[in-house]
Order: C-alpha cells, then structure tokens, then sequence
C-alpha cells in the first residue's frame, strides 16, 4: 500500500470554527486559567443545548464521574452497578470513593447496562435492611446505578429510571460519548440525577480534554463546583470547609468548547450520514454495523463493525496496510486483574459483544472519498476472506431473560 494515502484515523478533532478567535481572546485577555467569561458561557450554553438546567465544567470525563459518585453520597464499602464493558473511566472512578463495581451484562440493543438484568439483581440478590438496599453476598450497601451510553447509542433510561426509584439508589449517567444522542428526544445525560460528559480529543466535541456534571439540582452541581476548586468556602483567604480536587476546567479549554458546541449538530449530520452510506454498501456484501437503539437517536461515534473475533487480527492488519485505523471493543473490565475479585452476574452478551465486534472510523473529519476508501477496504475484505457478519442481536439474548 503506499503510504502517500491520508491516514484515516478512528476518531479526530473538527476545529474549524471559531475557535481561533475564542482562544486568541483568552490570550489577549490574559484569561487563560481556570476562571474566565468562557467559563460560564460554555456551562450556560451546555446545559442549554442538553437541556439541563444546571452544569459545571470540569477538567476530564473521569474527574466528571469522580464528583457525581461524592455528591451521590457514594461512600468507601458501598457497591456501585456499571456495566463490565465500556471504557475503564467509570469503574476506576468507583473506587476512587472507596467503593467497589457489581459488573452486570448489557441489552444487545442497546450495549448498554440491560434494566432486566439490574432489577433481577437488585430484587433477588439483595435486601432491604432499614434505609439501605444491602447485597446479601457481601454485606455492602448498594448504593448507585451507573449506566454508560456507549458508541452514542442510549442506555433504556425510562426503565432504568423506574428500578432506581424504586429501590432508592441514585442514578449517575455516563454519557461520556453521548452529545448530541437522544432518546425519545431527550438528551442522554439528562435521566438521572448526575449526567457526565466527556472532551477528550477522542469525543465529539472536544476541548483538548475536559469534561461537565450536569443535573436537575442546583445543589449537587454547587457542590460538584466547590469540591473541584479544593472546596475553597472564602474569596480571599484560604479556608477549606473539606477534601476537595483541582478540578476546573480552564477558560482556553472552554473557549475551544463554546466554538465546538456551535458546530456540534453539523458533525453529527455529517457522522450520520457516513453511517448510513456506509450501513447500505456493506449490507451488499453481507457486512452490518450495529445501528441505533430502538427510541434511540445515536451520534454514531464510532461505527460498531459485526465481524466475528476468528477475522479481528487479519482485518486489523488489512486496514493498517491501508492506512486505516480500526480497533476491538475494549477488553470486558471484570477481566482486567484489578476487578476480578469483584461481584458480577452472568455476561454473555458483553462476551458476545466484544467478540463480534471491531470500531471503524465514522466522523465528521471525513469527505466522501475517505467514507469510500473505507467502505472499500472493507468490502475487499469480505470478498477476500468469505466473511459474514454475526447475527446481531446473538444467540445468547434468550438465555438472557
Ligand atoms: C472518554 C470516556 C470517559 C472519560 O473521559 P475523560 O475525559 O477521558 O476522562 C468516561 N467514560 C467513557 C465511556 C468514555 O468514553
């Protein structure tokens, strides 16, 4: 292959707009740290285009994930549900707290935490005991649900919704990859008490990195916002009424967000329109990728190629040949030796998933010419190797309810 071909990578910053200008201001200005008109503008004009009536900026996703879990009144010993597969950033923030994950299998739908399986969990596992919701295995309270949306398909967040309040945990939203995903037209982020958000170079949107709570309670996002500025309770002298983080966002990094959050809606056209191009000429050949939830609008952040794991270390070493970037699922997290003592239910689809599954590249950075290149490549594969695509949803699903 020659290497005079572009690199299409799985994922790259769109900074187009004006975010030249923005951060020139910062410079001018001299505001360039964590306090600055941008600041607020990106909060104000975030929490509008979500549709929450309150956030505040934060330095990571994961430093988003960590103050939800504190302000949730997530404590060291409790037990937090997340799903086994998604990015590490949220189990890692479970125990930043000092508290551990119960690793429960996703909807095939939706590869998001399946609500069937967090109500069998929660009603057959575990008790009531005065307040608390205590899981009869290891004596630990149960405390918090922490669904992720991934690939910018929607978790079932009616449902999910629905068991939280009724068994009195609290409901924290990782949707991390989620701006601009919708279910039945609300933002993902916005169902439970805490949404976070991610703008790592990676996401969407990006500010270089960074992240946001938002939530329906002002209080929980004041406190969010204290506890990221080393809970500093005067202006002038340094009293600290507790433990807090260096957690802000920077007003150059919110300036790059306000500019990116004007564009938004036009990369995930542009990121939806790859997806179906793309869905139609691999379906010719017997190829699928996995589309969107049902109720679900998804950002497609990255397109979910059903490939069975006999074809994932040819298929990488084709695409790297032809100078495209593809990548597995990430490795389930129960498996990862820091988490295998941890509490987990039955799995197969988040094994299934991550078997029959590899990311292609599906953003707004590329034209027409690099969504053919792509779909090429991949169409040669097929034709090459014979391969076909799993069914989707798997076998498993049945054993499953
Ligand atoms: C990116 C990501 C995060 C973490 O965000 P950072 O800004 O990188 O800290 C958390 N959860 C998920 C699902 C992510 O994809």
């Amino acid at each position: 292959m020659s290497a005079a071909l572009p690199f299409i990578s799985l994922s790259e910053p769109s900074l187009h707009g004006k975010e030249q200008e923005y951060v020139g201001d910062c410079l001018k200005t001299g505001w360039i740290s964590s306090v600055g008109p941008y600041v607020e503008r990106f909060e104000r004009e975030f929490a509008a285009y979500v549709g929450s009536p309150h956030a505040t900026a934060v330095a990571s996703g994961t430093a988003a994930l960590h103050l939800s879990l504190i302000v949730s009144d997530v404590r060291a010993g409790d037990l937090v549900i997340v799903p086994s597969v998604t990015f590490i950033a949220p189990v890692n923030a479970v125990t930043y707290v000092g508290a551990r994950p119960v690793f429960l299998d996703v909807d095939a739908r939706t590869q998001g935490l399946d609500p069937a399986r967090v109500e069998s969990f929660v009603t057959r596992e575990c008790e009531r005991r005065g307040e608390s919701l205590v899981h009869r295995g290891t004596g630990r309270r149960v405390r918090a649900i922490l669904p992720v949306h991934l690939y910018g398909n929607a978790v079932d967040m009616v449902e999910m919704r629905r068991i939280a309040r009724d068994h009195g945990l609290a409901l924290i939203e990782d949707a991390a990859e989620g701006i601009s995903a919708r279910l039945d037209g609300q933002h993902v982020g916005t169902f439970g008490e805490m949404g976070c958000f991610s703008f790592n170079g990676n996401k969407i949107l990006t500010t270089g990195g960074g992240g946001m709570v938002v939530s329906a309670d002002p209080a929980r996002i004041q406190r969010a916002r204290h506890l990221a500025t080393q809970a500093k309770s005067d202006p002038i002298r340094y009293i600290h009424d507790e433990i807090g983080f260096n957690y802000r966002m920077t007003n150059v990094q919110a300036a790059i967000g306000v500019a990116q959050l004007e564009r938004v809606e036009d990369y995930v056209a542009t990121k939806r329109k790859h997806h179906a191009t793309l869905s139609r000429r691999l379906a010719e050949c017997g190829i699928h990728l996995i589309g969107a939830a049902p109720r679900c609008e998804s950002n497609h952040w990255m397109g979910l190629l059903l490939l069975p794991s006999t074809h994932h270390e040819k298929f990488l070493a084709e695409m790297t040949a032809r100078r495209i970037q593809v990548r597995p699922i990430w490795s389930l997290n129960h498996q990862l030796p820091m988490y295998t003592g941890d509490v987990k239910g039955e799995l197969p689809v988040s094994e299934a998933f991550a078997a029959s599954t590899m990311c292609i590249p599906c953003h707004q950075g590329m034209d027409d010419e690099a969504v053919d290149r792509l779909a090429r490549g991949i169409e040669e594969f097929a034709r090459s190797t014979g391969v076909e695509s799993p069914r989707w949803p798997p076998e498993t699903e049945g054993k499953n309810r």
